[in-house]
């Protein structure tokens, strides 16, 4: 495969494919660098970078159709620094976790650690298949993924039945937020961070806080458990109301995020959004079902990700040659994630990656599935 040489005319006009960080459209650097010396390299307890975090908030607001009472709140980080701060400041005593791959085991083994919170109740199952949070009297707190990124399931947003009102829903959207819809009212902790659907750069958490995660941080910051206060959602709910983050954040990451967000907006909004990964993620399962060395991981259609399809290659056909070599094109980071340890691709459909380009990926994998065929013709 090695000496296989795709051809120019079918290669897509981008070639970034990954599950995040994930392409960045070009008019969004062209708006990054048309930023004057008002704003790169000033400080952002001024107007000119508040406005910034103003647009990502008001941004996000609009893009979600956020009911009354909910918060936009940002912090330094990541999801990954997300999870600490809901231990810290939204679980009261326990949690409990649909585990179904490597990022809603992270959040899970979080919450186990804290020496303050009683062993969490995980539901487990197995990589490729999903799960459902189910109702327990004894949790605080309901944890699952929106979309798990590292197998490609993509879980529903709806309140466990029977679950109290007193019963926070905390959701990881980080792959998910910006292109796929769901119902705010049924969570209480939205977050997610920008290096995926919104086509940013890394290191900046996002949550969209309800009444009552707002309430119950409250409450928590209020008794006597001890909170690191980079980890602190009142402190972090309190700057972001002003516009700032405790801390300095990077300029660019929100520059790039605010211009991702007006664009979905100016498309039509999070319905549109919701439409394009449907249509470009359905032309990839599509492509699985005309190609019989290629199998859908997640075999139950109405689990299979908007934003991340993963493909199983047949084991005669090393997957791991057939990246390489889309590499060597251009085509990246359509990879499987590493620890899931399997002969697979794994293409990522954020809304910045339009039907076009996924076409010709699809073109590009044809030529080299039929080239490999020919060349293994007796
Ligand atoms: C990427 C990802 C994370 C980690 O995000 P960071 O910003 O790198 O911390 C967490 N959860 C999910 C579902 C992800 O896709």
């Amino acid at each position: 495969m090695d000496s296989l040489h795709i051809p120019d005319s079918l290669l897509p006009a981008d070639g970034r494919f990954g599950s995040g960080p994930s392409r960045v459209r070009q008019e969004q650097m062209d708006a990054l660098f048309a930023l004057g010396p008002d704003v790169m390299g000033t400080s952002h307890r001024q107007a000119p970078v508040k406005r910034i975090v103003a647009r990502v908030r008001e941004g996000l607001a609009a893009l979600f159709s956020l009911p009354e009472g909910y918060e936009v709140v940002l912090g330094n980080g990541g999801s990954t620094a997300f999870w600490d701060a809901a231990v810290f400041s939204l679980i009261q005593e326990r949690s409990q976790h649909v585990v179904l791959g490597e990022f809603s085991s992270k959040f899970a083994q979080e919450s186990a650690g804290a020496p303050f919170l009683s062993e969490p109740r995980i539901i487990r199952t197995e990589p490729g298949t999903a799960a459902a949070a189910q109702a327990d009297d004894e949790v605080d707190a309901f944890a699952w993924p929106q979309n798990e990124t590292s197998t490609g399931v993509m879980l529903p947003i709806v309140r466990p039945e029977g679950a109290r009102e007193d019963q926070l829903v905390l959701i990881d959207a980080t792959s998910a937020a910006g292109g796929i819809a769901f119902d705010p009212l049924a969570t209480d902790a939205y977050y997610f961070a920008p290096q995926k659907s919104f086509a940013s750069d890394g290191a900046l958490w996002c949550a969209v806080l309800s009444p009552a995660a707002i309430e119950r941080a409250g409450a928590i910051a209020a008794s006597d458990r001890w909170i690191p206060e980079i980890l602190s959602l009142t402190t972090a709910l309190e700057n972001s109301r002003k516009d700032q983050t405790l801390n300095t954040p990077a300029i660019a990451t929100l520059a790039l995020m605010a211009e991702q967000i007006e664009w979905m907006l100016a498309q039509g909004g999070l319905a549109w959004a919701d439409a394009r990964t449907r249509s470009t993620s359905g032309l990839l399962h599509a492509w699985a079902d005309r190609r019989p060395e290629i199998t859908p991981f997640v075999t139950d259609p109405a689990a299979r990700s908007q934003v991340v399809t993963t493909l199983d290659v047949d084991d005669r056909i090393d997957a791991e040659a057939i990246t390489g070599l889309l590499r060597r094109h251009g085509i990246v980071d359509i990879e499987p994630y590493r620890k899931l340890g399997r002969n697979q691709l794994r293409i990522a459909t954020f809304p910045a990656v339009p039907e076009s380009d996924v076409q010709s990926l699809i073109g590009v994998l044809d030529y080299v599935l039929d080239a490999i065929e020919v060349a293994a013709q007796p």
